[in-house]
């Protein structure tokens, strides 16, 4: 199998697997309880909560353990929101988040909050320049992605957090699924209140996500009972799943510099051979570009339609992103990032981890030009 949908999902890495396994056999204490069977797992929910803060330089902040990033960002914006409502009621995001994002500032929308969408369509100097226009007396959050997850466009966080910093009542989120154990991710640095991830984008386990809150900020819970996780989502917590996810982490960040090499270096190679190829399009080419993603069209090929024909050839890639791409319309994600809708609707994804070779890179390209050349006749 050559599986090019890493944006999608990953394989879980066999050591988060044992891991995982581990804690469940030996540790299946409640870290809540009394004793000293719940505090033992208590400690290695301490531990991973630690070590994934280290690892993210977020020396201020706290990990709320949750289902995945889906979670996180309902509860990061929602509970924000919800929290904060008396301070401001104007919001701002760009149209070309996550459904879990974008669905979440349209539900604040009508219950009242007013939202900017920023125009994403210019260079980063114009998206920040965008920012700052829009934000008034009435703003109390921002919230950008990091890394689209379907042109891997990589969105100026830094930048934006410089610029958020000036204003106090304001906070920032940061969905930072696509972005996290592949290019730098530094909460301090980047000035992020809020920063949402999934485990299962980097080796780890579906089912299994955090987001990363500033120590000292309040969010209205989701799911209310018992006052777990800091009171602000209650449940049992699956100490399992945190030490996994902690350790999925730090197997990626730890290596993170000699992966970018390795992924980067099947980006330049996969480029080559795309633009050689006569009537490809490809989309995926910003100043800021994350290598683990190219999105292309093969003119006048219907996305859909060269992924099914791929997958006879035991070729895995994407149209549109996972969640969205059983709709046959044309993703309003790539629309909103400028592309005309014709290659909009002929626009697939590949999207790698570290572990792609080479060698699985040069069948897929191989497969593409028999399946394209069948195609067209
Ligand atoms: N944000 C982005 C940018 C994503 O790519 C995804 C997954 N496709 C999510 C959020 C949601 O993650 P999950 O499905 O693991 O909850």
């Amino acid at each position: 199998m050559i599986y090019l949908d890493n944006s999608a999902t990953t394989p879980v890495d066999t050591e988060v697997l044992n891991a995982f396994v581990k804690v469940n056999q030996n540790f299946w204490g409640n870290p809540s309880s009394l004793h000293a069977f719940g505090a033992r797992a208590e400690q290695l929910l301490i531990q991973s909560e630690k070590q994934i803060l280290s690892l993210l330089n977020a020396n201020q902040h706290k990990v709320l353990f949750t289902s995945g990033a889906t979670e996180s960002n309902n509860l990061a914006i929602r509970g924000f929101c919800h929290e904060y409502k008396n301070r401001g009621r104007h919001i701002i995001t760009t149209p070309v988040e996550h459904a879990s994002v974008y669905e979440t500032f349209k539900d604040l929308e009508n219950e009242g909050f007013r939202v900017t969408f920023i125009d994403v369509k210019g260079s980063d100097l114009d998206i920040v320049k965008k920012v700052k226009e829009a934000i008034c007396e009435d703003t109390i959050l921002v919230s950008c992605m990091h890394v689209n997850n379907e042109m891997g466009r990589v969105f100026p966080i830094y930048e934006l957090g410089q610029l958020i910093s000036k204003y106090p009542k304001i906070k920032f989120h940061v969905d930072a699924v696509q972005s996290v154990g592949k290019i730098p991710v530094d909460v301090e640095l980047q000035n992020i209140d809020l920063l949402s991830l999934s485990a299962h984008k980097f080796h780890g386990l579906k089912g299994s996500g955090a987001l990363i809150i500033n120590q000292y900020l309040k969010i209205k819970p989701q799911i209310t009972g018992g006052n777990q996780m800091y009171g602000f989502r209650s449940g049992t917590i699956n100490v399992a799943g945190a030490v996994a996810l902690s350790k999925a982490l730090r197997l990626v960040i730890e290596p993170l510099q000699e992966n970018y090499q390795i992924v980067n270096h099947l980006f330049d190679f996969t480029i080559k051979e795309l633009s050689s190829m006569t009537g490809i399009v490809i989309n995926s080419k910003y100043e800021n570009q994350s290598p683990y993603i190219i999105n292309f069209a093969a003119a006048p090929i219907k996305g859909e339609t060269l992924v099914h024909a791929l997958e006879e050839y035991d070729v895995y890639i994407s149209a549109k992103s996972a969640c969205s791409s059983k709709t046959a319309t044309a993703s309003k994600i790539l629309i909103a990032l400028g592309i005309n809708e014709k290659i909009a609707l002929e626009s697939v994804r590949i999207s790698f981890s570290h572990l792609t070779t080479q060698a699985e890179v040069e069948a897929f390209i191989k497969a593409l030009k028999i399946v394209v050349a069948q195609l067209k006749h």
